[in-house]
Formats: C-alpha cells, sequence, structure tokens
C-alpha cells in the first residue's frame, strides 16, 4: 500500500504492476486535509463537490467519467460497454456492482460501513467494483460478479484479482438472530466468519465472508488483497454509518483501466 499525495488511500494491491487504477478513500486528504465526502445525497454540497472533483483528478479523468451506481442492498451488476451518458453517472442506475472493459471508465462503490470490493483481470482489461454489505453478500453479489466477468467477458476466475476495502469488522458488527440466519443459510462456511453470542446474535466478518466467496469463485487466495482496517473503530480515518448514524459522509473505492 502507498500513501497517495492528494487523496485518502491509494492501494497497490496483487496485480498492482499493471494499468489499473484503485483508490480507497478516507475521511481528509493526507496533505492539505481537506475534508472528503462522497454522499452525492447531500445535494449542491460544497465538500462533496470538491471530492468528487479531486477523484476526477485522481484518475485524470473529466467528472461525468465517474460512474456512481444507485446503491439498493441488492444483487444487480450494471454491465457498461458503451460510453455512460452524462445524466446517468450519478446514482441514476439501480445496481449494487458495476462491471467494464472500457478504458477511462471509472467504476465506483459508496461505503461507510459496507465492504467495497475493487476486481480486475489485467489479461482481458475487464474491472468490477462491487458494494458488499450483508444483505448483497447473502443475495450472492461477489460470486455473480465473478461469473459475470467470466461468461460476459471471458475473463477466467484465476486471473482476477481482488481488493477489499475498508469495513466494518467483526470486531464491531454485530448483527441480529435473522442476519445470523441469512448468512448461514446461504454458505456452508458462514461459521468461520460469525462469532455468535447470548441471544442468537453474531459478530459477522463481512470481508472475510466475502474473501471465501471469491476463493470458492476460482481466485487464487494470493490474489486478494484486503485493507483490514475496522471504519468502525478507526474514527480517524473512515465514516461510520454505526457509529454516526443517518448524517455520516460516505467514502468512495473507485477502479480504472488507464489508457
Ligand atoms: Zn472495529
Amino acid at each position: 500500500m502507498k500513501h497517495d499525495p492528494l487523496i485518502g488511500l491509494a492501494v497497490v494491491s496483487p496485480g498492482s504492476r499493471d494499468n489499473i487504477r484503485r483508490l480507497f478513500t478516507t475521511i481528509k486528504g493526507p496533505i492539505d486535509g481537506a475534508a472528503l465526502d462522497f454522499d452525492h445525497r447531500k445535494g449542491d454540497n460544497p465538500t462533496v463537490r470538491e471530492s468528487y472533483e479531486a477523484a476526477a483528478d485522481w484518475f485524470g479523468v473529466g467528472a461525468s467519467s465517474i460512474f456512481v451506481m444507485r446503491q439498493v442492498h441488492g444483487a444487480d451488476i450494471a454491465v457498461i460497454r458503451e460510453p455512460v451518458d452524462p445524466s446517468q453517472t450519478r446514482a441514476v442506475v439501480a445496481a449494487d456492482g458495476a462491471v467494464t472493459d472500457r478504458v477511462g471508465q471509472v467504476l465506483t462503490v459508496l461505503t461507510a460501513d459496507c465492504l467495497p470490493i475493487l476486481m480486475a483481470d489485467p489479461k482481458r482489461g475487464v474491472i468490477a467494483a462491487v458494494h458488499a454489505g450483508w444483505r448483497s453478500s447473502v443475495a450472492g453479489i461477489a460470486e455473480k460478479t465473478v461469473s459475470l466477468m467470466n461468461t460476459v467477458f471471458g475473463c477466467e476466475p484465476a486471473d482476477i484479482f481482488a481488493a477489499l476495502g475498508p469495513a466494518i469488522g467483526r470486531c464491531c458488527f454485530e448483527v441480529g438472530p435473522e442476519v445470523v440466519a441469512a448468512v448461514r443459510e446461504s454458505f456452508d462456511f458462514a461459521d468461520d466468519y460469525l462469532q455468535i453470542k447470548a441471544g442468537g446474535k453474531g459478530m459477522l466478518d463481512l470481508a472475510g465472508l466475502n474473501r471465501s466467496v471469491l476463493t470458492e469463485a476460482g481466485l487464487a487466495a494470493g490474489a486478494i488483497w484486503s485493507a483490514d482496517l475496522c471504519t468502525y473503530c478507526r474514527d480517524d480515518l473512515f465514516f461510520s454509518y454505526r457509529r454516526q448514524g443517518e448524517g455520516t459522509g460516505r467514502m468512495l473505492a473507485g477502479i480504472m483501466i488507464e489508457e
């Protein structure tokens, strides 16, 4: 991992000696300390506007090349093969995953505890961004993304690299019995990532769970990088919905194929 001079954490994950740029932002830029917040629902907020401008600068693209999904905690995946109409780039298309082979197209995920996953097949020049909260994880979004990269773009899972960004950790992610049941129903290995507590509640390791989903889908264990930073614990670095409530900000995870 390297610290980018402009904006949050920039990640050099497995497969980094390729032409793929990956970014996970924090609550502020590390040099000028300017606040970063990508919560587009705040309307014409100067911090939000400047944050998107900073991200566009970091990627070296225009603001309309940054595709933001309207995340709905589902498992639909947007496939982008043509230039995106500028009117469709800011939270218009309902999806929790996006895949493209277009050079210069930035795919993003916004989070404040949920797990952002960035994937890339450098061989075929295909990238993906996935919003993996517990609901989308249970709905199979990570596996569906790998499957779609394979069927639509011909990616071999063994050629795909994944970067798991900061998310709420097992230390802090208490879930109710209904979530425990849903996770167990979806995954044979669920109990490896659930620490059961009194009353049937559990502490859920969202990143660990998705790491297993990806290796089961055929990714090499060494091709999966994880930030291993808890958004709830690290209030110096991250927004956390659980810690701060509805008004909290959003971090951006972004990925792009360079020229
Ligand atoms: Zn924690």
